[in-house]
């Protein structure tokens, strides 16, 4: 049967049909640098496995953005991709300078790929590594988070950063977490945020990991402040199986775990969306080593082996994961693995290739055999259903660019200010209260957040209770404040969703 493509996310199942498979057709970008070396490689790898898959090639990276691209892809390259699908990218170089756009940030957040999986296993004593039993997977959420790239300077002090946390994000992030180890038989999903400082945005993607981790009584779950949890996945990686996390943790956190496991040269990784799949080797494109066949391909071929799996070629992607791991067993070495002790010849890109397609059919003779085709599943991720809430108005930060050091100065005018509706709660300056009651010590910036709630709100039990205001309310307090004179750069609203407060308090308040 064929599967649709939400039901394709990703399968790790034996299709065991007889009928002769449809041919599946996939976009290829050679890349930059040592791109295309370890492709030539790859792709011959993949052909002589004998996977039923057709390649296109599609161009990408460095000649676009030299030829005016500022993103490093065109329209051509696009529609090839959304033809197949299915891409298998090689790295690419970013030229130096200003104005030229990350082709992975934008080709990520354009085809939907919300889940970056990156598996990292040591190959000990083949492949030096201090821990010889690590074997993480790392599933990071790709989308979102810092990198929505939503950046102002508001003051001449202050820039900020949007943080932008999702919960149908979250869903799709955890959910495949969860279904990534169902099907690959994982036995523990570890959820790494920072939900102690960052409440609201760290504090859902961490509600949501026990939502969704409550319908997988099966597997372990555990939860770590993402700095302890890098500090152990350092120094402790046996401890971890799946690893979710966000997008910027994820991306650190990731290159820590290939870092651990030997070379960066060794681990793939696939951008997974609910309509396209991108499949490329961690590493960049190694101008240093570039067109002197001394790559290592084995980045790509595992990229290839999960795109084989993900396209229902299980059994090629273990025939092509049997062969590697018997080539490196073998000690086929390329230079950044090798090393006297482990190895028995330094090999190149081309001579490796040829090694490792001398070995197809053959298994491991001491490091487990892959059984991908053994997998129990296929990993659905259900449509996102907004549930109704009841939003209410209970207030607004107004953050204005005022140019003195004086907290109590600037509450005195603001509280003197006629406000039918509205009162003045507090003002921070960097998220810690300045007024009222604010401490000399207090370091303050050009930038001030003005709270301003229901003129009737009250403190019950150490517990703030907000009067509702209406959104006239807070346009007439901006425009008497601009008439006041003060420089208004922006406002967020605070609102309570079914009677829960959706604001931080600030620190002091
Ligand atoms: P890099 O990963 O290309 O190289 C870092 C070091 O690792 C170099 O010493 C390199 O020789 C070595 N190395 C990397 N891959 C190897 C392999 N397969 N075999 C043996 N040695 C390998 O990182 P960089 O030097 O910081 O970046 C070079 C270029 O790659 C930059 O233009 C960067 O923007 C780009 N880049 C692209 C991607 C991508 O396309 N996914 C990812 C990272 C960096």
């Amino acid at each position: 049967m064929h599967m649709t493509a939400a039901e394709q996310i990703l399968t790790g199942k034996k299709t065991g049909s007889k009928k002769p498979k449809q041919v599946t057709t996939v976009a290829v970008a050679h890349g930059d640098g040592i791109g295309p070396e370890i492709m030539e490689a790859t792709l011959q790898i993949i052909k002589a496995a004998g996977a039923n898959v057709e390649f296109e090639s599609i161009l990408v990276g460095e000649s676009q953005y030299l030829a005016g691209e500022t993103s490093g892809i065109d329209k051509h390259a696009w529609e090839t991709i959304s033809k197949h699908r299915i891409l298998l990218k090689g790295p690419i170089t970013t030229p130096q300078g200003k104005g030229y756009k990350s082709l992975n940030v934008t080709m990520r957040k354009t085809l939907g790929l919300f889940a970056n999986v990156r598996p990292v296993q040591a190959l000990h004593p083949y492949v030096e590594t201090h821990f010889p039993n690590m074997d993480v997977v790392i599933i990071r959420e790709n989308e979102e988070d810092l990198y929505a790239g939503i950046e102002h300077q508001q003051t001449a002090d202050v820039v900020q950063c949007l943080k932008l946390i999702t919960r149908p994000g979250c869903e799709k992030i955890v959910r495949y977490a969860f279904e990534y180890g169902k099907a690959y038989g994982r036995k523990k999903v570890t959820c790494m945020v920072k939900d102690n400082i960052m409440k609201l945005t760290d504090g859902l993607f961490h509600r949501v990991f026990e939502e969704i981790g409550a319908e997988y009584p099966d597997i372990i779950q555990d939860s770590q402040i993402i700095d302890i949890g890098s500090a152990r996945l350092a120094t402790r990686p046996n401890d971890y199986d799946v690893i979710v996390t966000s997008n910027l943790y994820g991306d650190i956190i990731s290159d820590i775990a290939a870092e651990l496991a030997g070379s960066v040269g060794m681990a793939g990784s696939a951008n997974i969306g609910s309509n396209v799949a991108m499949f490329e080797a961690i590493h960049g494109s190694a101008p240093d080593i570039s067109g002197k066949n001394m790559a290592n391909p084995s980045g790509l071929i595992n990229a290839a082996v999960m795109m084989l799996v993900h396209i229902g070629e299980s059994d090629a992607a273990d025939n092509i994961k049997n062969a590697w791991l018997r080539t490196i067993e073998d000690g086929i070495h390329t230079s950044d693995i090798y090393s006297a002790q482990h190895s028995k010849i330094k090999s190149g890109t081309k001579e490796f290739a040829a090694a490792m397609i001398e070995r197809l059919g053959k298994r491991p003779l001491s490091i487990p055999s892959s059984t991908l085709s053994e997998g129990t599943g296929v990993i659905k991720i259900p449509t996102f259903k907004r549930k109704n809430v009841e939003k209410t108005l209970l207030g607004t930060d107004i953050f204005i660019d005022w140019p003195h050091s004086d907290a109590q100065k600037l509450g005195e005018a603001l509280d003197k200010l006629p406000k039918p509706e509205l009162k003045l709660k507090m003002i921070t300056n960097r998220g810690v209260k300045v007024y009222p009651e604010g401490h000399k010590e207090t370091f303050c910036t050009d930038h001030w957040r003005c709270r301003f709630v229901g003129k009737n709100s009250k403190v019950e039990n150490n517990e703030p209770v907000y009067q509702t205001v209406s959104m006239k309310n807070i346009l007439e307090l901006l425009n008497i404040m601009t008439d006041a004179g003060f420089d208004i750069i922006k406002t967020e609203n605070l609102y309570a969703f079914d009677g829960v407060r959706g604001f931080s308090l600030g620190q002091g308040e």
